[in-house]
């Protein structure tokens, strides 16, 4: 029965495997932009963060300290401090 609505609804699917995409992203704790090696920033580190210190990523969930979900428009560009998704540098995985 499971089996079958998972089938029938795959974006319930989704959301069910958030908090294994979460936990994935923690154990990315770098990343190559422009040939160069970057820690990434964890939520709530942004400089551009103040108004959401304390709180859950309110796109991807995570909480303070956290790394965001691969590909969050929250995540802070390491490199240009620009949205990651929408800078500039070009990063090699
Ligand atoms: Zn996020
Ligand atoms: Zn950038």
């Amino acid at each position: 029965m499971e089996l079958k609505g998972v089938l029938m609804f795959p974006r319930i699917n989704a959301l069910e495997r958030w908090p294994e995409r979460i936990r994935e992203s923690q154990s990315r704790t770098h990343i190559t932009l422009n040939g160069l090696r970057f820690a990434r920033l964890r939520h709530g580190t942004e400089t551009g963060a103040a108004g959401t210190r304390g709180l859950d990523c309110p796109e991807c969930a995570v909480s303070e300290g956290d790394y965001h979900v691969t590909g969050c428009d929250r995540e802070e560009c390491p490199s240009c401090h620009g949205q990651l998704v929408a800078c500039a540098c070009e990063i090699h995985e």
